[in-house]
């Protein structure tokens, strides 16, 4: 069971990526959270999250976030089509005499607005999604969720982030999978880039992906392997010769499955990952310095 040591330096933004799901990025976000000192996790996978499954916080806050979608007033719109030919996500049509928002695929860029030679076209609120704020003994929980049917994760995301923490709060951000915008905007303002791989082809493939992603915006980082055996490990090797940084090998083991499969926090009931996650920690810390 958890015994009250925890670690930490404070102040930094940790953001822990995959290049696809289920290499256990989740699992490193919520430990290395729960390892911490006066942590906050922050679940930016918003068209999945799952932390809060295994942090199960006690909710005290919970708001709505909100785009604005162009709206036309038929009767000044002379059917020009100016905001048609801006639109580059070609959310909007012109139609029996009637500009049409496909409001699915608009990213409330606000361009058709300011287009429209007859400001025939104004704005109104839409809810995507909603953030939900809780604790979890030393962990705040902030987690993103978008609603089903959105396009686009990245307004929330910034809801997300864009908020000011205590003084010594480390910030653990869980990113989406994958290396899409969602992605480069949960990283943006991040001091260090874990990244989270498998002992798969697969898992090399897309763990390429996201190294190129943190690479190009220039971020330092480092490797977890996780669900690591004793075969042969391409992302391993690849770490190897890109001289990339491996934190920690996590193995593929009965105890850590179980526990993951029950929604436990690992360090909370294990000592042996205690150890580990407060390693992984310390390794992270000594790389920000
Ligand atoms: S707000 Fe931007 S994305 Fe949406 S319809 Fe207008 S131009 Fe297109
Ligand atoms: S730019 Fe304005 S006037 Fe022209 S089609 Fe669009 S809404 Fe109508």
């Amino acid at each position: 069971m958890q015994d009250s040591t925890t670690t930490g330096v404070g102040n930094l933004r940790i953001a822990i990526l995959s290049g696809k799901g289920g290499t256990g990025k989740t699992i490193v976000s919520v430990n290395l959270s729960a390892v911490c000192d006066d942590s906050v996790y922050i679940d930016c996978d918003v068209e999945e999250p799952n932390g809060h499954i295994f942090l199960k916080p006690v909710i005290s806050e919970e708001s709505e976030i909100k785009v604005l979608m162009p709206f036309c007033n038929d009767d000044l719109c002379t059917g020009c089509r100016a905001c048609v030919d801006f639109c580059n996500f070609n959310a909007l049509a012109y139609v029996n005499n009637k500009i049409m928002v496909f409001e699915d695929i608009c990213h409330s860029c606000g361009g058709c607005k300011l287009v429209c030679p007859e400001n025939a076209i104004s704005e109104k609120e839409k809810i995507i999604g909603k953030i939900k704020i809780g604790t979890s003994d030393n962990v705040t929980v902030i987690t993103g969720i978008m609603n089903t049917g959105e396009e686009s994760g990245v307004p929330i995301i910034q809801g997300l982030l864009n908020r000011e923490f205590p003084a010594g709060t480390n910030v653990f951000i869980d990113c989406p999978p994958g290396s899409s915008c969602s992605v480069m905007e949960s990283i943006k303002e991040a001091d260090y880039c874990v990244l989270v791989t498998e002992p798969t082809i697969l898992g090399l493939h897309d763990f390429k992906m996201v190294h190129e992603l943190v690479e190009l915006f220039n971020k330092p980082h480092g490797v977890v392997l996780n669900k690591c055996t004793a075969s042969y490990n391409p992302s391993k090797q690849y770490c190897i010769e890109h001289d990339i940084r491996i934190l920690a090998e996590i193995p593929y083991d009965n105890e850590l499955g179980k526990l993951n499969s029950d929604g436990k926090i690992i360090v909370r009931e294990s000592k042996k990952y205690r150890e580990t996650f407060t390693e992984l920690l310390g390794a992270v810390t000594k790389e920000v310095q």
